[in-house]
């Protein structure tokens, strides 16, 4: 059952989205080698509670803590340790807010330190990937073109890893609702896109193999060849001419750049 949301609904939907954007802007301006995923979860969590929201994520089906922090070959789902980060480290932050019963969704991968070219490049085409498939959350087209233009950029253009076990999903008053977004498929295939559809779209690229595991925490998505991957996700509402999308990386993108700036400040 799909749940076709009002533009009031939407509206609410994406408040909760830019305290997430918000708390991954905060991420951002923190993150460094020598902090702990532990350090940073409670951080997002104490920002998420103090604008009054509560983390989506704490609690879902036992999952432990505010954020989801997945380093390296870890795909998504990873729980937060108190291993710290170190130069190079490749870590995706998935957060999830409730605010006035709505929930927000929205991931971003952040480099620490100095990143190879490789991996930079695989961070770039994931985000661009995202964008692809944003550009075909529009009415008219089918769920299939958007998962298509993600799997198109990465995989086919660029030889990447599409994760199949996992997708990008409704969202709403709850956290995952239908339909499922994969990020791989067919175009024109599949549900056609109405206005009112509020999806979560994210690309789970991986820089080998598509293949992945679950770790004995049940929860942690790891790589099969122990190569890295990346994370990104916005939450979007489908409308005529150009998706609406209710996150935003924009501050993120800023703090990010500040932050590397004062890691290696040539
Ligand atoms: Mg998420
Ligand atoms: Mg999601």
């Amino acid at each position: 059952m799909i749940y076709y949301k009002t533009n009031e609904e939407i509206e609410q939907i994406r408040k909760a989205n830019l305290l997430v954007s918000a708390t991954l802007a905060m991420v951002a301006k923190e993150i460094k080698p020598g902090m702990s995923a532990i350090e940073l979860d409670k951080m997002a969590e104490t920002f998420i509670r103090d604008h009054g929201a509560t983390p989506a994520f704490k609690g879902y089906k036992g999952f432990p803590a505010t954020c989801c922090i997945s380093i390296n070959e870890e795909v998504v789902h990873g729980i937060p340790t108190d291993d710290e980060f170190v130069d190079g480290d490749v870590v995706s932050v998935d957060i999830g807010t409730v605010l006035n019963g709505f929930v927000g969704d929205s991931a971003y991968t952040f480099g620490i330190g100095e990143i190879n070219e490789d991996l930079q490049r695989l961070m770039r085409v994931t985000k661009e990937s995202l964008y692809k498939g944003i550009e075909k959350a529009i009415v008219g087209n089918r769920l299939g073109d958007i998962s298509w233009a993600v799997q198109e950029h990465t995989e086919k253009m660029h030889g990447y890893g599409v994760v199949r076990e996992l997708t990008g999903h409704g969202v709403g008053k709850k956290i995952h609702e239908e339909p499922e977004v994969p990020n791989y498929g067919r175009r024109g295939n599949g549900l056609m896109l109405k206005e009112g559809l509020v999806i979560a779209i994210e690309p789970m690229i991986n820089m080998g193999t598509k293949d992945v595991y679950c770790a004995d925490d049940d929860w942690t998505i790891i790589t099969n060849d122990g190569k890295f991957s990346a994370h990104y996700e916005h939450s979007i509402a489908v409308r005529k001419n150009k998706a609406d999308i209710l996150s935003s990386f924009d501050e993120i993108e800023a703090n990010e750049k500040a932050n590397i700036n004062l890691v290696f400040p040539y």
